[in-house]
């Protein structure tokens, strides 16, 4: 979302004039260390591990999990495709779910497609909305499957007053330049869960127990990658954390202002909403009866200049796009290829996920601002309520 000002331009000129942009310090607490303690007093969680990626944070927390070869992940069809490529890239394969009109995991799907091997579930609470973790938790807890939230769309959200990320085994965020809050790229992970949060630390760090994790000597060490931050980074998220309220309570309000002043459009339908306080307010989605129908009014609404998307033209956020899985070409080389490592791999195609395809067609995102005037959201809406009407 990218709301910038000399707050930032001013924390990257520290950072840069104090000569160190390394996150590991022999002295005083990095910016990074000052980023996750803050990060995990807002959330109210016991560990916070900023690190490159919403991807890395996804894939570190599959580690910490211990999820590996011949583990299954149940992943929902839309969502961005790092998700799924998260099981493959720690050596499980990612079987796929339906959504339900409130465009994250069906839970009723996610209950069909648990098998002897599914180890984990990442729900994802896509465009900042939640989903629906008391089903979702009382699934995996009947069914001892771990539960990795997907909170890269869903930075300061919650459900039933829960922050989001706080509720599965551990959640993960991503503040790559498109996310509510930004530093161009990075991502935390989150977790209540101190062996999940050791085993992340040292596969984040080039799978070494030394530097400021050396007091884990106990934990057997194992091959890691390099998922680190810099200090530059963290120092910007600093104060991106700051303005996060005001974003959000910006967003908040844009989407209770539409849905009060468009209750008035007959027959308009809203996509069902599992915490309408905790959703983060990025978009205000509609629902239509046919494809026909959305594609119709999303096309009325773009000519006269409304910011309006469907999630159906979002790429590789649709599962039909996820090329890898659906080939399965699991990794670089066959011999690290979950998909060769199991006899069993479910059936992927184009198709396979009928409702959410449908559920998706139909759905249009009016999209909120968290930087427009009150005149300028008045006056799209006026004009919102003519094109549906
Ligand atoms: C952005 C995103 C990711 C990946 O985050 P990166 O920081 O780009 O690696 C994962 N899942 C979802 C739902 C996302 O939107």
């Amino acid at each position: 979302m990218h709301i910038f000002g000399d707050e930032e331009v001013q924390a990257v000129e520290r950072v840069l004039r104090s000569g160190y942009l390394f996150r590991y310090t022999s002295g005083q607490p990095s910016e990074s260390d000052l980023f996750e303690k803050e990060w995990r007093e807002r959330l109210g969680c016991r560990h916070a591990l900023a690190m490159s990626s919403g991807t890395a944070a996804l894939i570190s927390g599959l580690v910490g999990l211990h999820v590996g070869p011949g583990d299954e992940v149940v992943v929902p069809a839309y969502t961005f495709i790092a998700t799924a490529l998260a099981p493959l890239a720690v050596g499980a394969i990612p079987v796929l779910a339906e959504i339900d009109e409130s465009l994250t995991i069906d839970p009723g799907h996610l209950q069909q497609v648990i098998t002897p091997r599914t180890k984990a579930v990442i729900p994802v609470h896509m465009c900042g909305l939640p989903c629906d973790l008391d089903a979702i938790s009382r699934i995996a807890s009947q069914n001892d499957i771990l539960l990795l939230e997907d909170c890269c769309q869903a930075a300061g959200g919650h459900y039933r007053s829960t922050p989001l990320g706080t509720i599965g085994q551990a959640g993960a965020f991503s503040f790559n330049q498109f996310k509510i809050i930004t530093c161009g790229e990075g991502g935390a992970l989150v977790t209540n869960d101190s062996d999940v949060f050791q085993r992340a630390l040292v596969y984040h760090d080039t799978g070494c127990v030394f530097r400021d994790n050396e007091s884990l000597q106990n934990l057997p060490s194992f091959a890691g990658v390099n998922f680190r931050i810099t200090d530059i980074l963290t120092a910007i998220l600093r104060v991106q954390l700051q303005r996060l309220p005001k974003i959000l309570r910006s967003l908040r309000r844009e989407k209770a202002v539409f849905r009060e002043e468009l209750s008035s459009v007959p027959d308009l339908r809203l996509n069902p909403s599992h915490d309408q306080d905790g959703d983060c307010g990025t978009v205000f989605p509609i629902l239509f009866e046919t494809p026909q129908q959305a594609a119709r009014v999303l096309n009325s609404l773009n000519e006269h200049g409304v910011p309006a998307v469907s999630p159906i033209n979002s790429e590789r956020h649709v599962y039909s796009n996820w090329e890898p899985v659906l080939s399965k070409r699991g990794a670089h080389h066959p011999l690290l290829d979950p998909f060769q490592l199991v006899a069993i791999t479910p059936d992927y195609s184009r198709d396979m996920c009928p409702r959410t395809l449908s559920i998706l067609a139909r759905t249009i995102y009016l999209e909120t601002s968290a930087t427009r005037s009150e005149s300028d959201l008045l006056s799209l809406i006026r004009r919102v309520k003519q094109l549906l009407r």
